[in-house]
């Protein structure tokens, strides 16, 4: 399917590896041209140069760490009118609520809530303009069914859910669209890492942990990352303009419900 995206440009947040990478990659295969930011700089040149090679798209770098107003203004100084905007960051840490302080509170919030606001906001009104824009903002499985350690996650990504759920509806009219999407287990460095962690505790090796939590979902497998890249292609095409202040969990049915 040609998604109608051709020429279009894209910021794309946190997207050196994983889940953004994946979302890149889908979009300039559909002929994006891609800003991608993340914070380590030779990790962010080498995803752009493979996503160039692999493509043929204009892929430019935005180093920096996309929570503060510097990674920010980064980003948009290179694309200040982008066609689609992909929000992403790290997950917070993991922990009993009663350790959380306020300054993870803030940092969490800051992260996973208000900076997708502060990108929407400075790209908005331009793709309102243009009568077209696509928002995506990777948010987590954990806002529809609540996983009990990752409570900052939980917390900060449905205040974002709660607050785009609105905006959607305003926007919607100008072929402006904000959709959510919520990853359950994909295989990135970070479900490693959590699996590393898990796998210690447990004691057993990484692979086991991971064949475990595969053998628990009903696709019986781990989400591959390209699957998520092309769900947020779709979401980001020309087709899918009245798709609109959605939350498309990606999980393998682990999410146990008719509807
Ligand atoms: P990942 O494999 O660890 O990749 C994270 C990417 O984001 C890297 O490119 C990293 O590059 C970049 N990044 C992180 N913090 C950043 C910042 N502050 N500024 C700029 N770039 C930043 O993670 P992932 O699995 O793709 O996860 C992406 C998001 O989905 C996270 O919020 C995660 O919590 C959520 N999620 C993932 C899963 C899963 O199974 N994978 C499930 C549910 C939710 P640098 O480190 O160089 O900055």
């Amino acid at each position: 399917m040609d998604l109608g995206l051709r020429g279009k440009t894209a910021i794309i947040c946190a997207a050196s590896r994983g889940l953004g990478r994946a979302c890149a990659l889908a979009l300039a295969e559909a002929g994006v041209d891609l800003v991608i930011t993340g914070r380590d700089f030779g990790a962010l040149n080498a995803a752009a140069s493979d996503i160039a090679a692999a493509t043929g798209v204009n892929v430019r770098v935005a180093p920096g760490d996309i929570t503060t107003p510097e990674g920010r203004a980064v980003a948009l100084a290179l694309c200040p009118e982008p066609d689609i905007l992909i929000n992403n960051a790290g997950g917070p840490p993991p922990g009993d609520f009663r350790d959380f302080t306020d300054d993870a509170w803030h940092a969490a919030l800051n992260a996973n809530m208000l900076t997708p606001i502060a990108l929407i906001r400075a790209v908005i009104d331009p793709m309102i303009t243009r009568g077209f824009g696509r928002i995506v903002n990777i948010t987590s499985a954990s806002v529809k069914s609540p996983i009990s350690n990752i409570g900052l996650s939980n917390g900060a990504r449905a205040g974002l859910t709660g607050f785009v759920a609105g905006l959607a509806r305003d926007v919607a009219r100008h072929n402006v669209t904000i959709n959510n999407l919520l990853p359950g287990p994909f295989d990135t460095d970070r479900l490693r890492a959590t699996a590393r962690a898990a796998a210690v505790r447990a004691g057993r090796n990484v692979e086991d942990e991971i064949a475990a939590r595969a053998a628990q979902n009903p696709a019986r497998r781990i989400g591959r990352p390209a699957e998520f890249g092309a769900a947020c292609a779709f979401l980001c095409s020309t087709q899918a303009g009245y798709i609109v202040g959605q939350n498309l969990l990606l999980d393998g049915g682990a999410f146990n419900a008719t509807m």
